[in-house]
C-alpha cells in the first residue's frame, strides 16, 4: 500500500523555505472586521494600537492588502533552529485504521517550548527589540506560549513577564520553571500587582483564572510601563501571519513530491496554526485555482464556530482590549473546569471567523474522552505523544480516514499537529484513570453568555 516514492518524512533544502509570510486577507473579497476600540466603538487606529503593540506589530495587523511580507534575516536564522518542520506520512497510523486514505501531518513539537506558537513568539520579540523596547508581557493558559515567548526573549534579550492562569501556574510547575529557566518572570494570575487583577480578586475570592482575565492584567502592565508592550499569541491577524510559515513548507513540500490534499484539517483554540497551515491552500481557493476542503475542529466544551455567534465580543475578561468581529461564546465564558483538553478561548480569529461565515471551510466539534481515544491510538502506532489541542485534529483526521475505509476512496488527508502533550499527563492520568467527562454546555448557559454581549451599531 505503501508509496514507496515519498519518503516517511519530508524536510525541504535551506533554499526552499520560506522568504515571505503569507497574508490570506490581500486575496479575501470579504476582509475581516477592523478592530473597534472599546470606549468609542470607531476602528483603532494605528496609533491607538501602538500603545499596546510594537509599531511593526500593528503595520501588520492593519495591513489587508500586501499578499507576501518578507521574513526578516534574523527571523529567519532563529528559523533554521527548528525549521522546516517534518511533514510525515502517517504509513503507520494508515495501516492500523486500514484505510486507503493516505495520511500527512505537519509537526509543530520539534521545539523545546513544544509547539508551532514559537513561529509567531519569535516575531513578535524580534519586531519589540527593533523598536528599542525593554520587554514584552503576556499571558499564558497550558503554558506554551508563555514558554515559546520566554525563548524568544532569551534569544534577543528582552525582559519578559508572564501572566500566567492561576490553575495552571499550580497544576504545571514544571511549565513554569521552563519559563523562568529562560529568564521570564512568571506570575499566576489574577494578582495583586494590577488593578483588574485585584479588582477580579475582591468580586471573585478564590478564583482559579482565566485566559481573558490574565490577559487583561498583562495588557495594563504593558501600557503603564514605559519600554513595555503586550504581545498575544493567537487570534490576532498578524499571528496567524507569522504562523502561515507552517502552509508555506507544507506546500513547498507537498509540491515537491506532487501531493495535493483533498482535506486539511487543524484544531482550533483561537485558530493561529489552522489559519497558518490553510493560508497557501486557502490563497488557492480565494484566487478559484484550486478547491479543498478545509476542517476546524474544536472542543464541545468550547464550541465557538460550531455554536457561538458571529458578533463583536471583547477579547479579554477586563473588558480593556479592543472589540473583535468574531465568532464567539461570549468574553465571561469559561470552559467547565473538567476540561482538559486545551483550546479554552471563548473567540475565534477574526480571519477564520470571516472565512467560515462565508462558507470558506467547515467546523465540527468533538467530545473530550473521543479526542483521547484518538491521542493514544496515535501515540501507539506513530509514537509522538501528541498535546490533548493536536488531538482534536488527530480525532477528525481518523473519522475522515474511516469514511475513507467504508467508501473505498483513496483521499489525501493533511492535518497540523501542533504540538507534543508532555506537560498534559494530568489531564492523560484523568482519561486513563476513566475521570474524565464530556460536559457539553447548553443552550440556556450559551445564550446567558450572548446576552452580554457588547451593543454594536
Ligand atoms: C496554543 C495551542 C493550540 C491552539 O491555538 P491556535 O491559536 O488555535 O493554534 C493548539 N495546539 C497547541 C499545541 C497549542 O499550544
Amino acid at each position: 500500500m505503501a508509496d514507496k516514492n515519498i519518503p516517511y518524512k519530508i524536510y525541504l533544502e535551506e533554499n526552499e523555505m520560506p522568504l515571505n509570510w503569507y497574508n490570506v486577507r490581500a486575496d479575501m473579497k470579504n476582509k475581516p472586521a477592523p478592530l473597534l476600540n472599546p470606549g468609542t466603538h470607531q476602528p483603532m487606529t494605528a496609533e491607538e494600537l501602538g500603545g499596546v503593540f510594537c509599531a511593526d506589530l500593528v503595520a501588520q495587523e492593519l495591513d489587508n492588502d500586501t499578499p507576501y511580507i518578507p521574513i526578516p534575516e534574523e527571523i529567519r536564522k532563529f528559523y533554521k533552529m527548528y525549521r522546516p518542520s517534518p511533514l510525515v506520512r502517517a504509513y503507520c497510523l494508515e495501516e492500523k485504521l486500514g484505510t486507503p486514505a493516505k495520511i500527512y501531518y505537519k509537526f509543530e513539537g520539534n521545539n523545546t517550548s513544544g509547539s508551532h506558537k514559537l513561529n509567531s513568539a519569535i516575531a513578535q520579540a524580534y519586531y519589540a527589540k527593533k523598536q528599542g523596547l525593554k520587554g514584552v508581557t503576556t499571558e499564558t493558559g497550558a503554558g506554551q506560549w508563555g514558554t515559546a515567548l520566554s525563548m524568544a526573549c532569551a534569544y534577543l534579550g528582552l525582559d519578559c513577564k508572564v501572566y500566567m492562569v492561576k490553575v495552571s501556574y499550580e497544576q504545571k510547575p514544571f511549565r513554569r520553571e521552563v519559563m523562568r529557566t529562560y529568564g521570564a518572570s512568571v506570575t499566576p494570575s489574577p494578582s495583586m500587582e494590577t488593578n483588574v487583577g485585584r479588582k477580579i480578586l475582591a468580586e471573585h475570592p478564590g478564583t482559579t483564572g482565566s485566559l481573558g482575565c490574565a490577559i487583561s492584567e498583562a495588557v495594563e502592565v504593558a501600557v503603564s510601563n514605559p519600554g513595555y508592550r503586550y504581545v498575544l499569541g493567537s487570534v490576532l491577524n498578524q499571528v496567524l501571519l507569522h504562523q502561515s510559515v507552517i502552509g508555506l513548507e507544507t506546500k513547498a513540500a507537498m509540491d515537491k513530491y506532487g501531493v495535493k490534499p483533498d482535506l486539511i484539517i487543524g484544531c482550533a483554540g483561537g485558530g493561529s496554526n489552522l489559519g497558518g497551515l490553510i493560508a497557501p491552500f486557502m490563497g488557492q481557493k480565494l484566487r478559484g485555482e484550486e478547491d479543498y476542503r478545509i476542517i476546524a475542529v474544536e472542543p464541545a466544551s468550547c464550541p465557538s464556530l460550531t455554536r457561538g455567534v458571529f458578533a463583536y465580543d471583547f477579547c479579554d475578561t477586563g473588558m480593556v482590549c479592543p472589540l473583535a468581529k468574531m465568532y464567539t461564546l461570549g468574553s465571561d465564558f469559561i470552559p467547565a473546569p473538567n476540561h482538559a483538553g486545551g483550546l479554552r478561548y471563548h473567540g475565534m480569529s477574526p480571519v477564520l471567523s470571516q472565512l467560515y461565515h462565508d462558507g470558506l471551510m467547515e467546523a465540527v466539534s468533538v467530545p473530550q474522552t473521543k479526542v483521547f481515544d484518538a491521542a493514544e491510538l496515535f501515540a501507539r502506532c506513530e509514537g509522538i505523544l501528541p498535546a490533548p489541542e493536536s488531538s482534536h485534529a488527530i480525532r477528525v483526521a481518523i473519522d475522515e480516514a474511516l469514511k475513507c475505509k467504508e467508501s473505498g476512496e483513496e483521499k489525501t488527508i493533511l492535518f497540523g499537529l501542533t504540538g507534543t502533550g508532555y506537560f498534559d499527563m494530568v489531564a492523560y492520568e484523568k482519561y486513563h484513570d476513566g475521570k474524565m467527562d464530556d460536559y457539553i454546555p447548553t443552550d440556556e448557559e450559551l445564550q446567558s453568555y450572548f446576552a452580554k454581549l457588547p451593543k454594536v451599531e
